[in-house]
């Protein structure tokens, strides 16, 4: 027996492995729904606009995934397509413009964009109640204060809290949570999401010493760290809830030469046999973000209005 198996203590009871597309679905209906009735009660149709710069072929691939996704929700969709040399000038003149329409009530420029331009000055140019993907510095402070009626909340953590919910439900008092990784679009407020469902959090990050061992007393384990399969199962309590953010694209070999596969922070095969929940990858974290991006502009289209949003 190895050192690892033996501090590794199996879940006796099958673990609920959380499917991320059913749920991201589900999330995608009731949009679909709460968007005719919006139609039809106040005669306003949500609208959303994507803006990305440069032929990037993976934001490419997102940006029209976005686009087909807002039309299957019954929004106005359109996609502002620039050219690699836009200048920064240009770029924030078509902000402005958008912040102006009010048929538009979600803006998105799709990162990352070309090294000359300032994206923190073209984030914050974007006007707060439209910025649908939550990093304007109005719906940062919002969720740290919990004004949450109005808060465009980032999709990827806003995602994962619905997951949770599926293992947990929608009060985490007395649960330890231990978010590993502290970027500002997943792990910062992610543990912000936790925290206002009332768990006790712990973030990990890069200087953290012994995160294995911090894990080990944690109830919630979230994973956004860009790390293949880092987290082990024996870096788990039996019975723990785990959600894997991490996409990480890993060699294949034994799919033929030259293939790849996705594969989570989290070291799923094993982690599985201990967790009492687990987010698979891919299927578990991924489609959430598209489903919440069309969720929050729902949302920021009941706002303009001055009515109260579903909650999703
Ligand atoms: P990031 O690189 O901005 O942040 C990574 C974080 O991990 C940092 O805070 C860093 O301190 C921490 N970290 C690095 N090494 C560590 C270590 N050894 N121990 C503990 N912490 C460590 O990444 P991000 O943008 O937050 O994304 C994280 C992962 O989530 C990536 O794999 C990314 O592809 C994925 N992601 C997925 C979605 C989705 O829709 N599912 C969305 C966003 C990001």
């Amino acid at each position: 027996m190895t050192s690892n198996t033996s501090l590794v203590m199996e879940n006796n009871s099958a673990p609920l492995i959380i499917d991320g597309k059913a749920i991201a679905a589900s999330v995608v209906e009731k949009v679909q729904n709460e968007t005719q009735k919006l139609l039809k009660e106040h005669d306003l149709k949500p609208g959303i606009a994507v803006v990305i710069v440069g032929d990037d072929p993976a934001s490419q691939v997102y940006v029209r995934n976005k686009g087909l996704k807002a039309e299957a929700c019954g929004f106005k969709s359109v996609t502002h397509r620039l050219d690699e040399e836009t200048s920064q000038k240009d770029l924030l003149n078509l902000v402005d413009q958008l912040n102006n329409d009010t048929t538009i009530h979600g803006i998105l420029v799709q990162l990352p964009l070309p090294r000359h331009i300032d994206k923190d000055e073209v984030i914050q140019a974007i006007a707060p109640e439209k910025d649908v993907d939550g990093f304007h510095f109005i719906n940062v402070g919002k969720l740290g204060a919990g004004v949450m009626q109005t808060a465009l909340l980032p999709c990827t953590p806003a995602g994962c809290m619905i997951l949770l919910r599926e293992a947990r439900g929608d009060d985490l008092s007395g649960l330890h949570a231990v978010v590993i990784g502290r970027s500002n679009i997943v792990g910062k407020p992610m543990a912000q999401l936790l925290l206002q469902a009332n768990a006790t959090v712990t973030i990990a990050h890069r200087h953290t010493p012994n995160v294995p061992q911090l894990c080990r007393s944690a109830d919630i384990v979230v994973a956004a760290v860009g790390i293949p399969e880092m987290v082990k199962a024996d870096w788990l309590k039996p019975g723990a809830s785990v959600i894997d953010v991490g996409i990480n694209r890993v060699d294949a070999p034994e799919k033929g030469e030259g293939k790849t596969r996705l594969v989570g922070d989290v070291a799923y095969e094993e982690a599985v046999k201990v967790a009492g929940a687990i987010t698979p990858v891919p299927g578990g974290v991924g489609p959430m973000t598209i489903a919440l991006l069309m969720a929050n502009t729902l949302k920021a289209a009941y706002v303009s209005k001055g009515i109260e949003a579903p909650r999703f």
